[in-house]
């Protein structure tokens, strides 16, 4: 205290919490604003991180490219397996499957999307193989091979991107070393009280169970479910999507793999839920996640325990959360980041996402040393619409059913959704079109694998499509299904791949 501050000096930046969300806020901000801010973080031992979050999107390559991260050396790290997708099984109807994968449909050079060519034929009763069986990554994931994209996009062979899925207890110490090599330094501690500004209300500084005071000119509230600075110590107002997104629980049980080790996440429909399937190195995770209003935490663990495909390595772990954002993520001189900002169920595991997409939006409006109104609301707009545009697609998910089997289905089949899907649906059920955006994480060709994989076939489509002949259009097709077998055919078998890229340490 008492010393005077230039506002040319370092922002002081203290992260709260060192979960997955600590500290790829302290990793990134040390890296990437050296100079501009000083990095300290405080978490708790005792308390622990929440420690599920397996399943990434595409876009954390580019956050690991940014910090300087070598792919094969993470993967061995964290015992990764590389993620091409996600399978849906039964959700449209029982029986179903279909995989949103992390590419397109067809070449993806046309000036008209491959899915209004699909949809035209469907239309006129053409045999068609499924959609899925026109996409290079969907075809790579259902035959469990994976090689690196073609860095020419013009190749079939570069229509696609990847993710990972990794071991979540060992991403956050992976990304420690890296911060604290830049310079963070990290406080172990409890903080038990937090002190505000008399006249600005802002954050002045934590206090810990020891009685350390650490002050701050920037707090990064990243202390999971609890949101401790943005939701407890501000009182910033949460908004509760649980009529739309009824599931508030998940039991998490990791077995021994004991089938393949799949290149992509499955999410199985289940009675009043879904259950996840994420196959790693060294093991598969796997959770149910379900609405308690449709059914007991027992009766969901002896579900779970029932459809695992292997050897239980832990005891069932009950999590509880809500679906929901805090109305602001950035108030004041504090940013809430991860779990503290807000939740939606991990159906696309998007929370990682949403992490990053936060820590991007700091850096490119980082402070002063006094938090400008304009950079704020700016922060604050761009995390909205990627939280408002991820709920709209899990929403869809669960209305486009026809399942009927379970009070679970029947509601979430039923229910009312935001006006902002149902404009969305209407527009595809005419057009075959994909409301264009500039900003938010999942682009046209994963709203088309979920609409028409769930059985939302248009009625109409780009007029484009109808200037090829039939019988002309079936037969590209079926050479560009041959095409792609063709390539996919020779490409490695996944586990093959990982053995040779990056086998974890400890293997046999
Ligand atoms: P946490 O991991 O909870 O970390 C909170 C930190 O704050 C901890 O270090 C804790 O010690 C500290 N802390 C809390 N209170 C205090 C205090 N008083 N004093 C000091 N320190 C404190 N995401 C995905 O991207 N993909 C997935 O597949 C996925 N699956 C999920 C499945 C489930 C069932 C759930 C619940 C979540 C899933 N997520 C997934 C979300 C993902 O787990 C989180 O987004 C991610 O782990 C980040 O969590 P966090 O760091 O915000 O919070």
């Amino acid at each position: 205290m008492g010393e005077e501050r230039e506002d040319r000096d370092p922002v002081r930046v203290v992260v709260v919490g060192g979960g997955t969300a600590g500290w790829m806020t302290a990793a990134a901000l040390a890296r990437l604003l050296p100079g501009r801010c000083t990095v300290q973080l405080v978490e708790s031992e005792a308390i622990g991180v929440v420690g599920v979050g397996e399943a990434t999107l595409p876009h954390i390559r580019a956050f690991n490219e940014r910090l300087g991260i070598a792919e094969a050396d993470f993967m061995a790290r964290t015992r990764a397996t590389f993620k091409l997708g996600i399978e849906f099984r039964d959700w449209g109807r029982i029986g179903d499957s279909y995989v949103h994968p992390f590419g397109t449909f067809g070449r993806g050079t046309g000036a008209v999307d491959f899915h209004h060519y699909w949809a035209r034929l469907l239309n006129e009763g053409a045999p068609l193989p499924p959609l899925d069986r026109f996409s290079y990554a969907c075809t790579l994931a259902r035959e469990g091979r994976f090689d690196h994209p073609d860095p020419d996009r013009r190749r079939l062979a570069g229509t696609f991107g990847y993710a990972y899925q990794f071991d979540a207890l060992l991403f956050a110490p992976y990304l420690r070393e890296i911060a604290e090599a830049m310079g963070a330094t990290r406080t172990e501690g409890i903080v038990t009280r937090v002190e505000r500004d008399g006249e600005s209300g802002d954050i002045a500084a934590i206090v810990l169970g020891s009685g350390e005071r650490i002050d701050g000119d920037l707090f990064v509230d990243c202390s999971g479910f609890r949101s401790l600075l943005l939701g407890e110590a501000l009182g910033e107002t949460w908004e509760d999507w649980s009529r739309w997104l009824p599931a508030d629980r998940a039991v998490a049980m990791p077995c021994r793999t004991a089938t393949a080790v799949t290149p992509y996440t499955s999410a199985i429909a289940m009675p009043a839920g879904w259950r996840w399937r994420i196959p790693l190195q060294h093991r598969t995770g796997n959770g149910y996640v379900y609405a308690s209003a449709f059914t007991s935490d027992d009766d969901a663990r002896a579900a779970l325990e029932q459809a695992v495909e292997g050897e239980a390595i832990a005891a069932p772990r009950l999590l509880r959360f809500a679906a929901g954002r805090r109305r602001r993520s950035w108030v004041g001189n504090c940013v809430a980041v991860g779990l503290a900002s807000g939740f939606l169920e991990p159906l696309e595991s998007t929370s990682i996402y949403l992490v990053q997409q936060a820590i991007t939006a700091l850096i490119e409006l980082f402070p002063e040393r006094r938090v400008a109104a304009a950079d704020r609301d700016e922060f604050n707009r761009v995390i909205d619409l990627e939280y408002d545009r991820i709920r709209d697609f899990l929403i869809l998910h669960y209305h486009a059913t026809t399942r009927d089997d379970s009070p679970f289905w029947n509601y979430v089949r039923t229910m009312a959704v935001p006006d902002s899907l149902a404009e969305k649906m209407e527009l595809w059920r005419r057009r075959g079109r994909v409301v264009k955006y500039r900003e938010g994480v999942f682009l046209d060709a994963s709203w088309v694998a979920v609409y028409l994989g769930q059985g939302i076939v248009p009625t109409g489509w780009d007029p484009r499509a109808d200037t090829v002949a039939s019988a002309a259009l079936l037969e590209g097709l079926h050479a560009l299904h041959g095409e792609i077998a063709g390539e996919v055919a020779g490409r490695s078998d996944h586990r093959a791949f990982i053995a040779r890229f990056c086998p974890m340490a400890d293997a046999a």
